[in-house]
C-alpha cells in the first residue's frame, strides 16, 4: 500500500496570495512590473528576500498587523493539516518565505504541529535581517526538491503543492502535483500532469481514498 507525504510551498499556495511579494510592494521597494521582471530573470530567491526585507522599516507589531490584514489561507488547509496529524502523514511546508510572517498566519488559522522550513527573519528594532538556517548551502529550488526526494526515498508517494517557478523541480519529482499560477503554466508547457490548486479539499480526498 502506498503511504503519502505532503510537501507544500507557502506563499501563494497555502495562502491565496504571495505574502513576500505583497510586503515588498507595500514597502515600496519594488513595483508589480519589477516583480514580474525578477521572475523572468530567475533572480535568486535568497538574495531577493534579504534585499527587500532588509529595506523594510516596521516594528514587529506593525509588521504582523500588516501581514494579517491581507493574508488568507486557502480553504481546506486546516482540515488537511488536522487529518495528516491524526493519521501520522508527514506534512511539511517548504518555503522561500519568512518565519516572521508564516508563524502569525498559521497561528491565526489555528494550524499547529506542521513542520515549517523557511527563511528566517530577525527583528533588530525596525529592521529585519534575513538568513537561511535550513538551506544555507542549497538554492531554494533545490531545497524544495530535496524535501520531496527525502520522502520518495523512504517509499512515500509525495503530494506537492506550489505556485511558483521555484516549485518546479519539486513538482517534477513529486508523485501528485497541485499547481496554481506560474507553476501551473510551467507544468502545462512541460507536460507535467497536475491538478489545478484552488483549495486543499481535493488533497484530503486523495488521502481518504484507499489506494
Ligand atoms: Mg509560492
Amino acid at each position: 500500500m502506498n503511504k503519502y507525504a505532503i510537501i507544500t510551498d507557502f506563499d501563494g499556495t497555502v495562502t491565496t496570495r504571495d505574502i513576500g511579494n505583497t510586503l515588498a510592494l507595500r514597502a515600496g521597494s519594488i513595483t508589480l512590473q519589477g516583480i514580474e521582471e525578477d521572475y523572468k530573470q530567475n533572480k535568486d530567491a535568497k538574495e531577493w528576500m534579504a534585499y527587500h526585507f532588509g529595506r523594510m522599516n516596521f516594528s514587529k507589531e506593525e509588521f504582523e498587523e500588516l501581514v494579517l490584514s491581507f493574508a488568507k489561507i486557502r480553504p481546506g488547509f486546516d482540515e488537511l493539516a488536522g487529518y495528516a496529524k491524526q493519521n501520522a502523514i508527514p506534512f511539511e511546508i517548504a518555503s522561500g518565505g519568512l518565519d516572521i510572517y508564516i508563524s502569525p498566519v498559521l497561528k491565526r488559522g489555528n494550524i499547529k504541529d506542521i513542520i515549517v522550513y523557511s527563511m528566517r527573519g530577525v527583528f533588530d528594532g525596525r529592521k529585519i535581517k534575513v538568513d537561511f538556517p535550513h538551506f544555507a548551502d542549497l538554492t531554494l529550488e533545490d531545497f524544495k526538491k530535496s524535501r520531496v526526494d527525502f520522502y520518495k526515498q523512504k517509499g512515500y508517494k509525495v503530494i506537492f503543492a506550489g505556485d511558483g517557478p521555484s516549485d518546479f523541480p519539486a513538482a517534477k519529482s513529486a508523485g501528485i502535483v497541485f499547481a496554481a499560477d506560474k507553476l501551473a503554466k510551467l507544468c502545462k508547457t512541460n507536460k507535467i500532469k497536475f491538478f489545478e490548486l484552488k483549495d486543499f479539499k481535493p488533497v484530503l480526498e486523495i488521502l481518504k481514498k484507499p489506494i
